[in-house]
């Protein structure tokens, strides 16, 4: 008995020495892609939902995956970008990510996204309000965010320090690395003016990383965002670009492509985050992450679910009838409130 103990104790440790073992747990969305069992990261230490979870949010049905040699050193050293992206695949874990990201290469989906976020086919709600999943699954250390869908089922990770353009992706990045940790995907720069042929990111690279006040008393068709500082409130946002196919909106009207390698057109859509608190601390509790898009200029925004395609009821000045950008003809509807629940222990 003891040595069985000390044996599987054994095998733990070795296990987790490597980032790249496959241990069956969650389903794999893709061949390849390596499987371990997700630890928790609470982001509430005080509301008891601290315990990790004993055994995996669903039962793999798919046979473990081929585990694949990850690199302990550089493959891209001498990288054809232009080949690198006609067979192109995510990054396959968090090592390949910050490889990638060293040479301006994306590890998330390359689509670029249109004006509007897509709705996942079923979005749970309960009370009349959409539920925001509570349940967090962080592996590597932290270094790595499993983006569930509506059923709790992974649908795919992001990798900390990773190069991302999807709204999905650059929605859950925020979500699980921007107020907890200060970290934006790799691509994007705070400066605004930088161009895409001075970036090795190219037609990747994303600008904008600033602080937003949410001031409705200077801009009043804004909604009041929750517990927002320009509106007196705790809570310090953010805001950064996404980058659209274009973004059609009265302003913003010229409906082209973000980056188009050598030019960008920043259009109308910015995702805004909670970045800090009130004493310039990180955002580790779960009731003080917010992640909101806005898909027109901060008259309207939707919120971040923590889920794939979790996009939460339409709010702002356009949605309750006022003109677009207007000081004199505004009527933004207020925050709707969202049910917090955890789709692991549903
Ligand atoms: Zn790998």
């Amino acid at each position: 008995m003891m040595k069985l103990r000390l044996l599987a104790l054994i095998l733990a440790l070795l296990l987790s020495l490597s980032a790249c073992v496959n241990i069956p747990g969650l389903l794999p969305t893709e061949p390849g892609a390596e499987v371990t069992t997700p630890t928790v990261i609470p982001t509430n230490p005080t509301d008891g939902a601290t315990e990790p979870p004993t055994e995996a949010p669903t039962e793999p049905t798919d046979p473990p995956v081929e585990d694949h040699e990850c690199p302990d050193e550089d493959p891209y050293q001498n990288v054809d970008k232009t080949a690198f992206y006609e067979e192109y695949t995510p990054a396959c874990c968090w090592v390949n990510a910050q490889y990638r990201s060293d040479h301006g290469l994306l590890s998330g989906a390359m689509e670029v996204p249109g004006q509007y976020a897509q709705d996942a086919d079923y979005r749970p709600m309960q009370n009349d309000k959409y539920v925001r999943n509570t349940a967090t699954y962080y592996t590597d250390n932290g270094n790595t965010y499993i983006v569930v869908d509506s059923y709790g089922n992974e649908v795919l990770r992001i990798y900390e320090g990773g190069g991302y353009i999807t709204l999905e992706e650059v929605a859950a990045y925020m979500y699980a690395f921007g107020g907890a940790r200060g970290s934006i995907p790799a691509n994007y720069t705070s400066s605004k003016s930088t161009k895409p042929a001075n970036s090795i990111w190219g037609q990747y690279l994303r600008v904008n990383h600033s602080y937003f006040s949410g001031d409705t008393s200077r801009y009043p068709y804004e909604p009041k965002l929750p517990d927002i500082s320009g509106c007196g409130g705790s809570l310090q946002y953010y805001e950064m670009d996404i980058g659209t196919t274009g973004t059609i909106t009265p302003g913003y009207t010229n409906p082209v492509l973000y980056n188009n390698g050598s030019k960008i057109t920043r259009g109308a859509a910015r995702l805004v985050y909670t970045r800090y608190d009130k004493n310039n601390n990180g955002i580790f509790e779960q009731n003080e992450v917010y992640v909101f898009y806005t898909h027109n200029h901060y008259n309207d925004f939707r919120e971040y679910l923590n889920y794939y395609g979790g996009w939460g009821e339409m709010f702002g000045n356009v949605t309750g009838g006022g003109t677009f950008d207007s000081k004199y003809n505004y009527n933004p509807t207020p925050y709707p409130t969202t049910e917090y629940a955890d789709f692991m222990a549903a």
